[in-house]
């Protein structure tokens, strides 16, 4: 995949983006046809979305990736702050393992989510076919340049379409769609249950 030097530069976004697939000759990373340079590469551009590969794992990290620490760094905060208080106040070995489950629970399935695919979109080549095929329900995204399934939409954030979008997270960096929605629940429930878990020892500290 030819990459424009000036654009590199300026703009990594686009430069570095697999969606020009002239080249395309393999099945890339989420089961779309994608240019060998994606697959060569430890770490590539979709959008402004930043995937590394690490361990055999792909991390997607978005263009909000700054919220995210802030998210990391509130919940630890949390965690720490009732462990160094609430559970050593009361000299409760169990408060002392609560505080940490629950910090561990939240920070595991935020960073879980916060890595995740949000189920990106990539051109495969029947979006480079003449728009013989496209029927008046299909729609296209003129930036992409794919034709965009039920349920999916271009998010000016990351820069892509977004399978199943549902809403552009800056706490999770990026979007949340088909691929990381679960995810997405899963987190809220455990940060929510923990946060009450938290406040509820808090509350029954003795005041003494
Ligand atoms: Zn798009
Ligand atoms: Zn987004």
């Amino acid at each position: 995949m030819p990459v424009d030097e000036e654009n590199e530069v300026s703009d990594h976004t686009l430069a570095y983006s697999p969606f020009d697939v002239s080249d395309a000759n393999d099945t890339g990373p989420l089961g779309h046809t994608v240019g060998s340079f994606v697959r060569e590469t430890k770490s590539y551009w979709l959008g402004r979305i930043w995937v590394v590969k690490l361990a055999g794992r792909e991390l997607f990290i978005g263009p909000h990736w700054y919220c995210s620490i802030l998210m990391l760094v509130f919940i630890l905060g949390v965690g720490i702050f009732h462990c160094s208080t609430v559970a050593s106040a009361t000299s409760d070995p169990l408060q002392l393992l609560g505080g940490l489950t629950v910090t561990s629970l939240s920070l595991i399935s935020f960073l879980r989510c916060a890595f995740s695919d949000p189920g990106v979109l990539l051109k495969s080549p029947e979006d480079q076919m003449p728009n013989e095929s496209t029927t008046a329900n299909q729609r296209a995204c003129s930036v992409c340049q794919v034709i965009q399934p039920r349920g999916c939409q271009h998010c000016h954030f990351c820069q892509v379409c977004i399978l199943g979008h549902d809403h552009h997270c800056p706490w999770m960096g990026k979007c949340i769609g088909q691929k990381n929605l679960c995810a997405f629940y899963t987190f809220l429930t455990v940060a929510f249950s923990s946060l009450g878990y938290i406040m509820i020892s808090a509350l029954s500290m003795p005041t003494s």
